[in-house]
């Protein structure tokens, strides 16, 4: 574990020094994380959690976001201090987001953003990506600074939505993400749209839900539902 960040409100962006060779993985993929002790000569992988990847692959590093939800994630947030060494296992998964010339929208709700970043961090010189980013106030915003460097960029959009209070530094709107919210947006580019989803359960239905009402086909909605 080489550094911890805290966010507050039992958020935790988590850096993991690891041998080049763990990280090769495509942008969306995620990882198994245990707390416990394994033994690779046994092929018995104990319990753990999974976590997408925030970092982009080939690195010396990689990085996860999380917050405490239940039992694991408590356990995460007591015992995980920098210097531990701690087994990971990866890559898995099929979130994995497809380049087209047609806009793609990134939906992230809190640390659903994290998935999204190894893509966003990619190099490109055409294509318009928006990242439809919901947060419930300014200091859970994550990855602040790359996105400040990002928002230069041509290619993306940053619509970021704060329930509460206001942001210093960023072009943000007032209130909570909602599918009418990205159709007034995106306005007649909305139906050509590819639509990825990431973030919490009840967040993920409603938006399939309501992208279906209004004529999305499923094929063009690709959805990274975090239990
Ligand atoms: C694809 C994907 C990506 C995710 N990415 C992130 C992320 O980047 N950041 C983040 O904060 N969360 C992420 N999650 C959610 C995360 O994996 C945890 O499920 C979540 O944090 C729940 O908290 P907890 O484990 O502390 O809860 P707990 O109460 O400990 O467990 C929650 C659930 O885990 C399952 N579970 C229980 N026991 C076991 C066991 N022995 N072995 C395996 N599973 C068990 C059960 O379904 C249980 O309801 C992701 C989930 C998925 C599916």
């Amino acid at each position: 574990m080489s550094k911890i960040q805290s966010f507050g409100s039992g958020v935790y962006e988590l850096e993991l020094t690891v041998p080049v060779r763990s990280t090769k993985f495509q942008p969306g993929q995620f990882l198994h994380l245990t707390l416990d002790d394994f033994d690779p000569t046994s092929g018995w992988w104990p319990e753990s959690r999974v976590f997408s990847i925030a970092s982009e692959p080939k690195q010396t590093f990689v990085t996860i976001v999380y917050s405490v939800k239940g039992n694991y994630t408590k356990r995460m947030e007591d015992e995980l201090v920098v210097g531990k060494k701690i087994w990971i296992k990866l890559p898995y998964g099929d979130f994995v987001i497809q380049e087209k010339d047609t806009p793609l929208v990134l939906v992230a709700g809190g640390t659903g953003v994290s998935p999204y970043w190894p893509f966003l961090l990619k190099p490109r010189e055409t294509g318009a990506v928006h990242l439809f980013y919901g947060v419930r106030e300014e200091n859970h915003i994550l990855f602040f600074d790359k996105i400040q460097i990002l928002k230069s960029q041509k290619w993306f959009h940053l619509h970021l939505m704060v329930e509460n209070g206001s942001v210093k530094d960023l072009p943000y709107k007032a209130g909570r993400l909602s599918v009418s919210e990205i159709k007034n947006e995106l306005g007649e580019k909305f139906d050509l749209a590819d639509f990825y989803l990431s973030g919490p359960p009840v967040m993920i239905k409603t938006f399939k839900n309501d992208l279906t009402s209004l004529g999305i086909m499923d094929s063009k909605v690709h959805i990274d539902e975090w239990e």
